[in-house]
C-alpha cells in the first residue's frame, strides 16, 4: 500500500507566475496499492493544475473491486472530516476519465462552480436540475458537469464515454462552450499548458 501527500498549490504556484500563494495548501492524500495507479491519480491532479482549477484539500483511495464505490467506477463521499474520493475502476482505459469525473464533483462541491454558472450550463444543456437524486443520472446537471470537465483536462477531444453522451449537444463546439461556462477557459487540449502533460 503505498501512501502519498501532494502538495497541489505549489503546482498551482509553478503554473501562474505572479500568483499570489495561497495561506493553507491544499493537501492530496493519495492510497494507492501500485505505483500505477498513484502516476494515475497525480496526472489527474495535474489536469487540474494546468487548468488553472484549485482543488480542495481531499484523500484518493483505490479499491479492489466496485463493492467499496457502491458497485459504481468511483464516487466521492463528503463527511465532517472532509472529502474522499473512492477509485474502483480497475480499466486503465477508464480510470484516468474516472478519476478526472470524481475530481471535478470536489471542485464544485468545495464551491468551484458559481451559482450563475451552474444556472447557465442548466439552460444551455436543457437540464432541469443541479442535483435531484429523483431525475435520471444522465439528466443531472452534477453528473453531465463532472463529464464535461473530464472531457476538457483530457489530452484529446475524445468522445464522452459514459451515458451521459445520450443528452445533450455532444459537437466538440458545443462541449467546449459548456466547458467555459464551468471553468472560465478553454478545454486544455490543443492549448500549450495542456501540451505533454
Ligand atoms: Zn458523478
Amino acid at each position: 500500500m503505498l501512501c502519498v501527500k501532494a502538495h497541489i498549490a505549489l503546482a498551482l504556484l509553478l503554473i501562474v507566475p505572479g500568483g499570489s500563494p495561497a495561506a493553507s495548501p491544499a493537501v492530496v492524500e493519495i492510497t494507492a496499492a501500485s505505483a500505477e495507479q498513484l502516476a494515475h491519480a497525480e496526472w489527474a491532479l495535474a489536469r487540474f493544475a494546468a487548468a488553472d482549477l484549485e482543488l480542495p484539500a481531499l484523500r484518493i483511495v483505490f479499491h479492489d473491486g466496485y463493492e467499496a464505490c457502491g458497485m459504481r467506477e468511483g464516487v466521492l463521499a463528503v463527511s465532517g472530516d472532509g472529502m474522499t474520493i473512492h477509485e474502483c475502476e480497475p480499466d486503465p482505459a477508464r480510470l484516468r476519465r474516472s478519476l478526472l469525473h470524481e475530481l471535478a464533483h470536489a471542485w464544485d462541491v468545495s464551491g468551484g462552480i458559481a451559482p450563475a454558472a451552474r444556472d447557465g450550463f442548466l439552460a444551455r444543456r436543457n437540464l432541469d436540475a443541479w442535483r435531484d437524486d429523483s431525475l435520471e443520472w444522465q439528466q443531472r446537471g452534477e453528473e453531465q458537469a463532472a463529464e464535461i470537465i473530464a472531457w476538457g483536462l483530457g489530452e484529446q477531444a475524445a468522445p464522452i464515454a459514459t451515458r451521459v453522451r445520450e443528452v445533450g449537444d455532444q459537437d466538440p463546439g458545443a462541449l467546449a462552450e459548456a466547458f467555459l461556462l464551468l471553468t472560465g477557459r478553454a478545454p486544455l487540449f490543443g492549448t500549450a499548458s495542456g501540451a505533454g502533460n
